[in-house]
C-alpha cells in the first residue's frame, strides 16, 4: 500500500472553502481523512472542538510547536494557528490521503517538507464578491472584517506558488475540480 497523498486547500478568508471541502470531503473514492488544525482563537457558535479546531492556550499551543509536534504553524490575524503532524503521519501511513485546510504561510513550510504535497488554492470570482462574503458571515466586528480583507488581498498574490488554482463561483463545480485533481493525484502516485 502506498503512503497517501497530503493535500493542501486554501484560499483567502471568506472564499468558501468550507463549502466547498463539505461537497467532497465525504466522496469514498478519494480516501480522504480531514486533519483536525490546532488554534488559539474563540470558538465560533457551532464550532465543535475536536471536530472543526482542537482549541487550545496560547501556551498549549507554543509549548506543542516547540516540542516538534506541529508539521506547520502560522499566525492569523492575531491568532495561531498549527497541524498536528503525529495524526497526520498515522493517516497517511494507513493509505489515507489527508487534508489540510490552511493559509498561505502555513502551506509555504508544508511545500518545504513534503515537496509532493497536491496544493490547491481556491479563488473567489472577484474581490467585491469577496468582501460580501466575509461580511454575510456577521460574526465579526468591522476592525477584524478589514484586517481579514487586507489579508486576503496579501494571500491572493501568493496563489502562483499553488499547483493548481481554483474559482469558487458555483461550490459544486469548484468541488468537481477538486475531485478530478485528487483522482489524477492517485493515478500518477500508483503508476510510480
Ligand atoms: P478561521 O479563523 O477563519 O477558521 O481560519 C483562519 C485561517 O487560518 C484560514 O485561512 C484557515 O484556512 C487557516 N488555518 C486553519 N487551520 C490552520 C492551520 O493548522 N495552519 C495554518 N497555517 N492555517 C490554518
Amino acid at each position: 500500500m502506498s503512503k497517501g497523498l497530503l493535500i493542501v486547500l486554501s484560499g483567502p478568508s471568506g472564499v468558501g472553502k468550507g463549502t466547498v471541502k463539505k461537497e467532497f470531503i465525504d466522496d469514498p473514492d478519494l480516501k480522504l481523512s480531514y486533519s483536525v488544525s490546532m488554534t488559539t482563537r474563540k470558538k465560533r457558535p457551532g464550532e465543535v472542538d475536536g471536530k472543526d479546531y482542537y482549541f487550545v492556550t496560547k501556551d498549549e499551543f507554543l509549548k506543542k510547536k516547540e516540542n516538534g509536534e506541529l508539521l506547520e504553524s502560522a499566525e492569523f490575524v492575531g491568532n495561531y494557528y498549527g497541524t498536528p503532524l503525529a495524526e497526520v503521519e498515522r493517516l497517511r501511513n494507513e493509505g489515507r490521503n489527508v487534508l489540510l485546510e490552511i493559509e498561505v504561510q502555513g502551506c509555504m513550510q508544508v511545500m518545504e517538507k513534503v515537496p509532493d504535497a497536491v496544493t490547491i488554492f481556491i479563488v473567489p470570482p472577484s474581490m467585491k464578491e469577496l468582501e460580501n462574503r466575509i461580511r454575510g458571515r456577521g460574526t465579526e466586528p468591522e476592525e477584524i472584517v478589514q484586517q481579514r480583507l487586507a489579508k486576503a488581498e496579501r494571500e491572493m498574490e501568493m496563489s502562483s506558488n499553488y499547483r493548481y488554482v481554483v474559482c469558487n463561483d458555483d461550490p459544486r463545480m469548484a468541488a468537481d475540480i477538486i475531485r478530478v485533481i485528487i483522482r489524477r493525484s492517485m493515478q500518477k502516485t500508483e503508476e510510480k
